[in-house]
């Protein structure tokens, strides 16, 4: 069968809104380090690490060994019943969550680690009104698109949650976008602190994205969610940091996106999911214990937490950590944001290469300077051609998002900056 009749079939029975890459889709069938293959056998440097999914390496024989030998043992048990692996994991992310007191719920999803979260948060605080982010991506159950800041992901205004969306997420457009860091901070707060006086009665939580992913890879100053912290303390609102992208080392400097605003103390609640499982389907959410435990109902996930994927989270937690994974993405990603920057500079479909660590985003524009997601396509096209996949996201579906597994290697950085460097030349060429 070749792609195209696959696609057709994929078309006759999915559903229309399930988002495709390329003009011709392609069907990925193995992959080992930072490369994947397709069905016709041509290999692919894999800069979007599946979907911020493959943290580690694709089949890393240390997460691959884990899953077969407990595959070999039992597939399934449920929570009902004790886990060692589940256990030991739940101890280490409690461990680096920061959190003090810290517990762990395992989710299957990174969308069913924030229902959880806002479950809890509305529940602990007897409201159902929540704070998000413009531009924000939370998931896609009914809470979680309730909280997500941009109709292009979020089709329905048809919420449990009562929510007020303020500035702050994305940093490069937008009113306060000419302002300095401290300024622009200060104006957050102010927005912040206006659309809290407009509201009536309780406010539960913020929930917020430390970088916005699949909004582009834009970060606000470091700081922003600690001003914004000193705001939400004085009224009893808990912060809640979606870590699904940002966690695990990947932003480089710090182990959790939450760390570069850590002056006024740790978030009440942190959720995660993507890259704990090396692919595996791990999600969960920490809380204080009081916070956890607010809910009365006995309750379980019946997959969340299943043996395979505790036994792949445990072995690709430890891989990460003992080889040091997040130093890597800082260096690693520090040469290969200055290199897609000088490669950058002199094309003017570029409007901006940002990011930090392996999370790095570049925007593009068209020859009047408004966001082209047309570029953001013939860029992934000429890419895939040269043996390079990426991702695209942003609010106007413009920006690149280049997020390799964590082991990247700087021979392999050099590799596809090169291929990046030549597709952005060629969009600049078609864009005029
Ligand atoms: N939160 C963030 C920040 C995400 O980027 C995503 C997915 O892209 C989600 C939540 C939802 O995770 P999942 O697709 O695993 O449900």
């Amino acid at each position: 069968m070749t792609d195209g009749e696959l696609y057709a079939r994929h078309r006759a029975v999915m559903p229309a809104w399930l988002a495709l890459y390329y003009r011709e889709p392609l069907e990925l069938t193995h992959g080992a380090g930072r490369h994947v293959w397709d069905a016709s056998g041509k290999r692919y440097l894999d800069f979007f690490g599946g979907i911020l999914t493959t943290m580690t390496a694709h089949a890393l024989p240390e997460v691959t060994e884990a899953v077969s030998a407990q595959a070999g043992r039992i597939l399934h048990t449920s929570t009902l019943y004790l886990d060692r692996h589940m256990v030991e994991l739940a101890e280490r992310i409690a461990a680096l969550s920061g959190i003090p007191d810290a517990r762990v719920f395992f989710t299957t999803s990174g969308t069913e680690a924030n229902d959880a979260a806002l479950l809890l948060a509305t529940t602990y605080r007897r409201s159902n009104q929540v704070l998000a982010m413009r531009n924000s991506y939370h998931g896609r159950s009914f809470s979680a698109v309730g909280v997500t800041g941009n109709s292009v992901w979020s089709p329905t205004s048809l919420s449990p949650l009562q929510t007020l969306y303020v500035h702050g997420g994305v940093r490069s457009r937008g009113p306060y976008a000419h302002l300095s860091d401290k300024d622009f901070t200060a104006a957050c707060v102010a927005d912040l602190t206006d659309v809290l006086g407009q509201t009536y009665g309780n406010v539960a939580a913020l929930i917020a994205e430390p970088v916005q992913g699949v909004g582009g890879f834009t970060a606000p100053p470091d700081g922003l969610y600690a001003a914004f912290r000193e705001v939400l303390a004085e009224r009893g609102i808990l912060w809640i940091t979606d870590e699904v992208q940002t966690g695990w080392g990947r932003t480089g400097d710090h182990f959790w996106g939450w760390q570069a605003h850590a002056e006024n103390g740790p978030p009440d609640l942190l959720t995660f999911a993507k890259g704990i499982g090396n692919g595996m389907s791990v999600g969960g959410v920490v809380a204080r214990a009081e916070i956890m435990n607010c809910l009365e109902a006995n309750s379980i996930s019946t997959f969340g937490g299943s043996p395979v994927t505790m036994a792949a989270g445990l072995a690709n937690l430890t891989y990460l950590l003992e080889h040091d994974l997040q130093g890597n993405a800082r260096r690693v990603g520090g040469l290969l944001l200055e290199r897609l920057r000088a490669a950058a500079a002199p094309l003017a479909v570029v409007r901006e290469v940002r990011g930090r660590g392996l999370m790095l985003g570049v925007e593009l524009v068209g020859r009047d300077g408004s966001p082209s997601p047309h570029a953001a396509s013939l860029v992934l096209e000429h890419a895939r051609e040269a043996g390079l996949l990426i991702g695209k996201g942003g609010r106007e579906g413009n920006a690149l998002r280049i997020a390799p597994p964590l082991s990247l290697t700087v021979e392999e950085a050099e590799e596809g900056a090169d291929i990046l460097e030549q597709a952005l030349r060629e969009a600049q060429y078609t864009i005029g």
